[in-house]
């Protein structure tokens, strides 16, 4: 059941956003947010998450939020790109628990590629929060 459900207030991305849990920032407006994946899947592995919705996933969204959170992974997307010169950049997000998703807060994953490095695990493989937040600064230096 996943895939259809209750919000659950308390999931991991709406303690970040009330400031409960620690995350490494890139950008916010009062609409959305973009911070660093600490389970990184490449170097500069980045989400974005709307602020105000309770949709659960892509099928639940307002279309108004979705146009915002979408602007913002397009921003995010450009960002890394310009800071960290990947080969290729992969936005993605997925719906339902057999469909990957793990975190029951919409959100879209922007995951730089390198040549000839392989993608990592998902949501495996704790990254430094030090080299986290030195990413985090390039990337928002290339805002
Ligand atoms: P999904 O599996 O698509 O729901 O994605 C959830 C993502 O959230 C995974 O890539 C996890 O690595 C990431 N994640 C889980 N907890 C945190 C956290 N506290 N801070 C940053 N990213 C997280």
């Amino acid at each position: 059941m996943s895939l259809h459900g209750t919000y659950d207030p308390d999931n991991i991305f709406a303690k970040i956003i009330r400031g409960e849990m620690p995350a490494v920032k890139v950008f916010e407006d009062d609409q959305v947010l973009a911070f660093m994946d600490v389970f990184p899947q490449a170097r500069g592995h980045m989400l974005v998450i709307s602020k105000t919705s309770k949709a659960r996933n892509l099928l639940e969204a307002e279309a108004k939020t979705l146009g915002r959170l979408i602007g913002a992974t397009q921003k995010a997307a450009a960002a890394v790109t310009a800071a960290l010169k990947p080969d290729g950049v992969i936005v993605t997000q997925f719906n339902g628990a057999p469909a990957g998703q793990t975190v029951f807060h919409l959100h879209f994953h922007v995951i730089p590629r390198y040549e000839g490095e392989a993608l990592g695990a998902h949501g495996k493989g704790m990254a430094d929060v030090e080299e986290l937040k030195a990413l985090a600064e390039k990337i928002t230096a290339a805002l």
